[in-house]
C-alpha cells in the first residue's frame, strides 16, 4: 500500500458562495488551479474563507456559482461520498467505541472491500502512520496526536484521489503540533497524492507546503511558493502575514517599502554606507535573545517600526535605547500595495 498513489489535479473556476442571508460572499469569484501531487496550503485569518473552499472542494458545501473539476471531469454536483476524497478535520472524530483497527477499517468495509485485503490495507497504513502497535485499543486510550494520526490513517486507508486537512493540528499543543507537521509532510512525500491543507499558522505554511494560497475575505490575493511569498508579497496584507518587516512609506501614495529583519544590519551613527545601500537612523526599543538570533527591535523617526535578525555569532555592540543607523541593500527593500485591491472591493 505505501507505494506511490496516482495523482490527480483539482481546478476551481469562478467559486462563489453565499451563505443563506449574508450579505457578502464568503467565497468571492475564486479560480485555483492544483498540481497533481502538489502540497497546497490555504492560509489566512479567521473568517476569509479557507474552510468553506475546502468544504466546496469536498462536498459538504454548494456553490451559488462557478464549478469543481477533478482530472477536468466536473464534479460539481456530485455527492460528497461519490468524490473519492480523504478530508480530515481539527476534531478527531472518530468512532469512540471502535478500536483503531476498526475505525482504519470503516470506509474499505463501507465500499465492500474483502476481508483479506481490508487487514493487508490498515495494517499498512498503521505502519505508515506508526501506529502498528496500537491496532486494539480505542481513541479514548490514545493521546491527541495518536489520535488525529488515525483519522489520518482512515482519510487514506482507500486511497482517494486527494487529501483535504482543515486546521488538523490545530487542537494540539505546540510541541506535538510540530511532531505531526513532519509526519503529514513524510506522508505527502510517501504517498505523493494531492494534499490541500488548510491553516492560519503562516509558519506551518511555510514548512509544508509546495504552494500557499493567501486568503483575505473571501479571495485569494495571493498565490506562490512559501519563498515567493515571503520574498515578493504583493501587497502588505501578504507581507505581514508571512513573517516581519520594517515598513516604511514608500515613493508612490498608496505603496509601502518593505525590508526584512533578516536583511537590516545595524552601524553607529557615524558610519557611512557603501555603495548600494540604503540607511535610516533608528532608536533600538529592544534586544531580544532568540536561539541563533537576536533580535532587535528598531523605532524610526516618523513613527515606522521595524527589526533587524542578527545571527547571534556576531557579538551586538548596542544597547536598548541606542541610536543606531539600521542598513540594507537597495535590492532587498520592496514596494508592496498598502491594500489588497481585490480584498477592497470584497469588503465592499
Ligand atoms: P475560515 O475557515 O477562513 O475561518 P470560513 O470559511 O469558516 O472561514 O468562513 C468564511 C465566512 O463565512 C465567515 O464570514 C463565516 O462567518 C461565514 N460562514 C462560515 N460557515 C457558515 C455557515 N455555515 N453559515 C453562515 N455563514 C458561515
Ligand atoms: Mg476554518
Amino acid at each position: 500500500f505505501v507505494r506511490m498513489m496516482k495523482k490527480h489535479s483539482i481546478k476551481i473556476s469562478n467559486a462563489t458562495r453565499y451563505y443563506p442571508g449574508a450579505a457578502k460572499p464568503a467565497i468571492d469569484d475564486v479560480s485555483l488551479d492544483i498540481a497533481p501531487g502538489e502540497f497546497m496550503t490555504f492560509l489566512g485569518p479567521s473568517g476569509s474563507g479557507k474552510t468553506t473552499l475546502l468544504s466546496i472542494i469536498a462536498g459538504f458545501v454548494t456553490l451559488s456559482a462557478g464549478s469543481v473539476e477533478i482530472d477536468g471531469q466536473d464534479i460539481t454536483n456530485l455527492k460528497p461520498h461519490k468524490r473519492d476524497l480523504g478530508v480530515v478535520f481539527q476534531q478527531y472524530a472518530l468512532f469512540p467505541h471502535m478500536t483503531v483497527s476498526q475505525n482504519v477499517a470503516y470506509p474499505l468495509r463501507q465500499r465492500g472491500v474483502s476481508k483479506a485485503e481490508i487487514e493487508k490495507k490498515v495494517r499498512h497504513v498503521l505502519d505508515l502512520v506508526q501506529l502498528g502497535d496500537f491496532a486494539h485499543r480505542l481513541p479514548r486510550q490514545l493521546s491527541g496526536g495518536q489520535q488525529q494520526r488515525v483519522a489520518l490513517a482512515r482519510a487514506v486507508v482507500y486511497e482517494p484521489r486527494a487529501l483535504l486537512l482543515d486546521e488538523p493540528l490545530g487542537a494540539l499543543d505546540k510541541r506535538l503540533r510540530d511532531r505531526l507537521q513532519l509526519e503529514i509532510a513524510r506522508m505527502h512525500r510517501e504517498l505523493g497524492m494531492t494534499f490541500v491543507f488548510v491553516t492560519h499558522d503562516q509558519e506551518e505554511a511555510l514548512t509544508l507546503s509546495d504552494r500557499i494560497a493567501v486568503f483575505n475575505n473571501g479571495r485569494i490575493v495571493q498565490i506562490g511558493t512559501p519563498t515567493e511569498l515571503y520574498q515578493r508579497p504583493n501587497s502588505l496584507f501578504v507581507a505581514r502575514f508571512l513573517g516581519e518587516s520594517t515598513v516604511m512609506e514608500g515613493p508612490n501614495q498608496g505603496t509601502s517599502i518593505i525590508v526584512r529583519p533578516e536583511h537590516i544590519s545595524l552601524k553607529g551613527l557615524a558610519n557611512n554606507c557603501s555603495e548600494g545601500e540604503l540607511s535610516k537612523p533608528a532608536r533600538i526599543t529592544d534586544i531580544a535573545f532568540a536561539g541563533a538570533h537576536l533580535k532587535v527591535g528598531l523605532a524610526f523617526a516618523g513613527g515606522a517600526i521595524g527589526s533587524s535578525l542578527i545571527t547571534a555569532g556576531n557579538p551586538l555592540s548596542f544597547q536598548r535605547g541606542e541610536e543606531v543607523l539600521a542598513v540594507w541593500n537597495r535590492e532587498n527593500q520592496h514596494a508592496v500595495a498598502n491594500e489588497n485591491v481585490a480584498a477592497d472591493s470584497a469588503a465592499g
